[in-house]
């Protein structure tokens, strides 16, 4: 089924290490295109992701370069965030196991998908206000136009905000 669904690319067969004795190891190598993660997009994921045996689990980790396709909050253009997405992560061996401490599991089929967890470390990686650059213009906000781009004529006036709430009052 499914075949080339793009999440297939961050998905993998684990069964062998489901059965396995107590610190075995799996190396996964990730090295996608463009992916949808959620809401969020990114252009491509890489790196190396380790997968051990552990009592009543998995212990996934590993360092996954990326990077975000992000909206810059000045001036609302799309723009490119580079980042490294940080894996060290506890997957139950089944989504049976009751212990809901531990948000991720192994599918019953057997394979590990990385798309939750790499979806979370995404969003934990985005700024709090992401800017397109650091001396990003902005808006008009009379007009709109885009300041990065152009300058348009509308009076530009430094009002004080102490000021400004006095004007509103008026
Ligand atoms: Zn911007
Ligand atoms: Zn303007």
């Amino acid at each position: 089924m499914g075949g080339c669904l793009p999440s297939d690319m961050i998905r993998f067969d684990v069964s062998a290490l489901l059965k396995a004795h107590l610190g075995q190891s799996l190396t996964l190598n990730i090295d996608t295109g463009p992916q949808a993660l959620g809401e969020l997009k990114v252009d491509y994921l890489r790196g190396t992701v380790r997968v051990f045996r552990i009592q009543n689990g998995l212990y996934v980790e590993g360092t996954v370069q990326t990077q975000l396709r992000l909206e810059c909050v000045r001036c609302l253009e799309p723009f490119a965030f580079p980042t490294a997405l940080e894996l060290d992560e506890t997957f139950r061996l089944s989504e049976a196991d009751p212990r809901f401490d531990i948000p991720y599991a192994v599918g019953d089929d057997g394979w590990l998908d990385l798309a939750p967890l790499l979806r979370e470390q995404a969003w934990l990686a985005i700024p709090m206000k992401p800017l397109c650059r650091i001396d990003c213009k902005g808006l008009c906000p009379q007009c709109g136009a885009d300041l990065n781009r152009e300058v348009c004529t509308c009076e530009r006036v430094q009002i004080d905000p102490r000021l400004a709430v006095l004007k509103e009052l008026l």
